[in-house]
């Protein structure tokens, strides 16, 4: 799967249209694409500088052997090679990928309520400063100072249950239209669904958002597209729909409410449901009508509330689906904790020395770390013995510790050799 999966990304940098003048120099800018992912796979900022030295002491690095490196660019090069690339050019492995994946039953798992895949979409900034900046950066202007961000709207697949999430194909929150209309996530995220809800079976996917993205112009595009949706609703942004669920409750019948008893293994919890069908999304003209629903999680020994949240879907509410939508719901957090929170915090080192840019470097950068934080993911999910290796060597830091080391001193002819010397030496059996 791992060569699979590179060939895919190779095959992306290889297409990239040569942006300097003069004559057949285009692979240089797969080298500075798969240099740069290489140092992110690893999350080793010094992984280049160790196969340069390795290359020149052996006559042989891991940079060419296992991300197919031909000649190692510095990085100052790879600044200028990658900076003019469209992050565009990296959209294709995300969904190749993910084919694979749905080709070999992989995403099985990952079908929820109704069979339909979770995709969780949200945005996060990932890149701020007053100084630093590109023509792509948001400005925003505040006491007379300028301050440039980048954003990113993310899609990931995820499940209820499970801590790996399957990056796809995120959209960038860039100006458009020229710069000086500021872009806002509202409108990446219809981007977004414009551009990839035709790659899912009709009615096979559930889109998860918080709050802000829960208004009748996305569940209509949604629809459209015939894509399903799970929206966080709050009272103060519904005030339509809780005036008409607020009446409903006077109809007998009409808000059904169950409860369920939950052992959590340390103490009692009380799920209640409540839900309602067909309630009207907003006033005026052309409303839609959605189906709502809410749980509040309480102690059972105490009575203290645990938890509470509601949602607008588009799915089918009754005593078995409820469930299975408020926990599908509940795991679109799993977008921030388990996607923004390890990419931030858990060694992918963005900026490392790469630099900025001046046009597109920070996004290709960005696209370059959500593939190979995707990698880990699949193979996590796909081989035996890379998912054997990491229960093994337990903390997320202990494998790529070993990982930075194993290449920087050892030469492995492929990243099966590298898998196989793990598994040897840590006494594994050969899967
Ligand atoms: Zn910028």
């Amino acid at each position: 799967m791992f060569q699979a999966m590179l060939d895919s990304v190779i095959g992306s940098l290889k297409g990239i249209p040569e942006h300097r003048s003069g004559g057949n120099i285009q692979y240089e800018i797969a080298d500075a694409g798969l240099g740069a992912f290489g140092v992110f796979f690893t999350q080793s900022p010094s992984f280049l500088a160790y196969q340069r030295h390795m290359e020149q002491s052996q006559g042989r690095n891991n940079a060419r052997s296992l991300f197919g490196v031909e000649k190692i660019p510095s990085d100052p090069q790879i600044r200028n090679l990658l900076d003019p690339v469209d992050p565009s050019h990296l959209q294709a492995p995300f969904w190749e990928i993910y084919e694979q994946l749905e080709a070999d039953k992989h995403l099985q798992a990952y079908r929820q309520v109704g069979g339909t895949l979770l995709c969780s979409l949200d945005g996060t900034q990932f890149f701020a400063s007053q100084k630093i900046n590109c023509s792509n950066c948001t400005v925003r202007v505040q006491d007379e100072q300028e301050h440039y961000s980048h954003t990113v709207l993310a899609a990931v697949l995820v499940k209820p249950g499970s801590k790996h999430v399957i990056a796809l194909d995120p959209e960038f929150i860039t100006p458009q239209d020229g710069h000086d209309k500021q872009d806002c996530e509202q409108q990446a995220i219809k981007r977004w669904v414009r551009r990839n809800a035709g790659r899912f079976s009709s009615w096979g996917l559930t889109i998860l958002t918080d709050d802000l993205h829960s208004h009748q112009p996305l569940c209509d595009l949604l629809l459209k597209h015939k894509v399903h949706f799970i929206m966080t609703c709050k009272t103060d942004s519904h005030k339509t729909l809780y005036e008409e669920v607020e009446l409903l409750t006077g109809v007998e019948g009409a808000v059904k409410t169950m409860a369920v008893r939950h052992w959590n293994g340390r103490y009692g919890e009380l799920h209640t449901y409540s839900w309602a069908k067909q309630v009207p999304l907003r006033t005026g003209a052309e409303v839609l009508q959605v189906n709502w629903c809410e749980v509040t999680v309480v102690r059972e020994d105490t009575g203290r509330q645990l938890y509470h949240s509601a949602w607008i879907t588009s799915h089918e509410l009754t005593e078995e689906t409820v469930p299975q939508v408020v926990a599908a719901g509940r795991a679109h957090w799993k977008v921030e904790n388990e996607n923004f929170n390890v990419l931030k915090n858990r060694g992918y080192r963005l900026e490392h020395n790469y630099g900025h840019g001046k046009q597109h470097l920070a996004t290709v950068l960005l696209s370059l770390l959500l593939l190979s934080f995707l990698f880990h993911t699949v193979l996590h999910l796909c081989s035996p013995r890379y998912q054997a290796i990491r229960e093994k060597l337990g903390p997320r830091r202990t494998f790529f510790n070993d990982l930075r080391a194993l290449t920087r001193y050892m030469y492995f002819d492929s990243w099966d050799s590298l898998l196989d010397f793990m598994c040897e030496k840590l006494e594994l059996a050969p899967g």
